[in-house]
């Protein structure tokens, strides 16, 4: 991995998401992309394409939802903070020492910008927790009182 900025190197990936270091335990799924090194004003630049899916668990109903990912980012590794200072806007700065860092590496820093913090079903997606797994009574109520679970999180 070392100096690919130099060299104008191409690096085709597929990396299971289980097995990227810093990405949150449980996340599954698979991406895919190209990573394209060059030098931008004489920054190092790792230009990302990074396409696939991952598959979280819904924090309301705990079943796993799919979250799609197609992200092309031009990212400027830079040694410290202080240069990250200096990065033309469109390139998104990461500290990389000595303009090394790994495919990983860069990948899990993406994944953590996109992936979701706390991963829920988006609205008209199924979620478990609103239908199937709700007894039909109480869903009618929920419906009726939104505010009825939140009043009883605030008295504990
Ligand atoms: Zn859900």
């Amino acid at each position: 991995m070392d100096r690919l900025a130099d060299g104008g190197a191409e690096v085709d990936f597929a990396v299971p998401l289980a097995e990227l270091h810093g990405v949150a335990a449980g996340v599954a799924g698979r991406v895919a992309g190209r990573a394209r090194f060059a030098r931008i004003q004489g920054l190092p630049v790792a230009e990302l394409t990074v396409r696939g899916a991952a598959t979280l668990e819904c924090q309301r109903c705990l079943q796993p939802m799919s979250v799609p990912i197609e992200r092309l980012v031009k990212v400027a590794l830079v040694a410290s903070e202080a240069d990250a200072a200096r990065v033309p806007p469109e390139l998104e700065p990461m500290l990389a020492p000595g303009g090394r860092i790994s495919i990983g590496e860069l990948l899990t820093e993406e994944l953590l910008l996109t992936l979701p913090i706390v991963a829920l079903h988006a609205e008209g997606e199924p979620c478990t927790a609103s239908s199937a797994q709700t007894p039909a009574g109480e869903q009618a109520q929920d419906t009726h009182k939104p505010f009825a679970r939140l009043a009883d999180l605030l008295r504990r």
